[in-house]
């Protein structure tokens, strides 16, 4: 029962991403229906029966993130999304964008009204040009059919949607970083609390929500909670789009429920490992999840069950390492992008990740030198858990991963001063 599409059952329909087409299908029902028979915390009851959990990262229900915002605010509230897409090897939310955007628009404009939002931004990465200039006609599409603007579906509901265009820094994937640059500030994350559902963009209470996310919504709306709720294992439910890339025969975007193991995904779903090689490492849910070994990969690609063999399900982005890499290399050019995207705030992930990065290259080099792998295990530990956003972990959590999965590859580079595995 793993594969059921919800989010791209209409990817393959010709110009689904004109208004019209859309609405075919379909299309804005769902927020219509919204807008005159429910009541906002009726919708926000409905997603939270739905189990729907962020698809950005964290996994954090969406419902309860909703109901943390104050129902009374004396500032404006407002809903930002975040199609940020930085973590490396994530392109899953650049699918939905290009090929269905109104789905989003009407994710944005339900989750608005079940919050009492009327002003949402989507804060798209900067590279992004193309997925920008979709999603704006998109909008435009939306404000001339009256689904943006006053008076939506003939409800006392207005709202306005902004495609903001970040300028490429990772940091503001961070939904506090995000915030920062949407006003027009450095995206330097802030310190929590308080959290943005209290004060957020602006000062006023703010949800920050992943694409993915906010595209389950109108079909959780259409169908019912229960209905997505009994989708894929308890407490992890629904299908997610799993983008797989590295060395497999097909590399690409399944949606797929959360029970489908990472062995089916990689050998069912993404035709196995290329050239016949063996599979050395998979990193299960973007660059930030520390990896699982060949022998570790019959793990559901769940929330839960990644948490419990210490990874974790992350962006959903599947990276897959054959026989030919080298693990220090990949723990280099990690640490290299930590090292790069650090905003700087604070000092163990400031200090601490070129100072990882600075060792892994000499381990590299063959210039590597006994202790170096202890080293960085404790520099690892003096990072974790002690930084102002989530960046610090990110950095060490895979690479202590590296380290203690692979801990022999990197003895072996620092004692025959050469990789092995690329010189074989
Ligand atoms: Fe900045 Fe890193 Fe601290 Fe995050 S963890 S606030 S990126 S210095």
């Amino acid at each position: 029962m793993a594969e059921i599409k919800i989010l791209t059952k209409n990817i393959d329909v010709p110009d689904q991403d004109r208004i019209d087409v859309y609405m075919c299908g379909g299309g804005y029902e769902a927020a219509r229906k919204v807008l005159n028979e429910y009541m906002p915390e009726a919708v926000i009851e409905e997603v939270k029966k739905s189990g729907l959990r962020g698809r950005g990262g964290a996994g954090f229900p969406a419902g309860m993130k909703w109901s943390f915002v104050p129902k009374e605010s004396k500032l404006p509230k407002y809903l930002c999304c975040n199609a940020d897409e930085g973590e490396p090897g994530t392109f899953k939310d650049r699918l939905l964008m290009e090929k269905d955007p109104h789905l989003l628009v009407e994710g944005i404009i339900i989750t608005c009204f079940a919050i009492g939002i009327h002003t949402a931004f989507i804060y798209i990465r900067g590279e992004y040009v193309k997925e920008a200039e979709i999603l704006q006609r998109a909008v435009d599409e939306a404000y001339q059919k009256g689904f943006l603007g006053n008076v939506i579906f003939g409800k006392n509901f207005n709202l306005d949607v902004i495609v903001h265009r970040g300028a490429g820094a990772y940091i503001c994937g961070e939904e506090t970083g995000l915030i920062e640059s949407l006003e027009g500030k450095r995206g330097e994350p802030r310190l929590k609390p308080p959290f943005p559902a209290i004060v957020g963009a602006f000062q006023g209470p703010t949800v920050v929500n992943n694409v993915e996310t906010l595209c389950n919504i109108p079909h959780i709306m259409e169908k019912g909670g229960e209905w997505y709720g009994a989708i894929g294992p308890e407490r992890n439910t629904g299908t997610r789009l799993f983008a797989v890339s590295g060395h497999v025969n097909r590399p690409g975007i399944f949606e797929l429920t959360l029970d489908v193991t990472a062995r089916e995904l990689i050998y069912d779903y993404a035709g196995g490992i290329s050239g016949g090689r063996k599979l050395k490492a998979v990193v299960p849910g973007g660059s930030s999840s520390p990896c699982l070994r060949a022998d570790e990969i019959d793990v559901q690609m769940s929330f839960d069950a990644l948490m419990k063999v210490g990874s974790m399900a992350g962006s959903g982005a599947v990276i897959v390492m054959d026989e030919t890499v080298c693990i220090p290399k990949i723990a280099l050019r990690s640490l290299e992008f930590y090292a790069h995207e650090s905003c700087g705030q604070c000092t163990p992930c400031r200090e601490g990740v070129p100072w990882m990065m600075k060792i892994a290259r000499r381990i590299v080099n063959g210039e590597g030198e006994k202790g170096d792998v202890d080293l960085m295990l404790e520099i690892c530990e003096n990072i974790l858990g002690r930084t102002l956003c989530p960046l610090g972990d990110a950095a060490a959590m895979p690479t202590k991963g590296y380290l203690t999965k692979f801990r022999e590859e990197f003895e072996e580079h620092i004692r025959m001063k050469k990789c092995k595995v690329q010189s074989a």
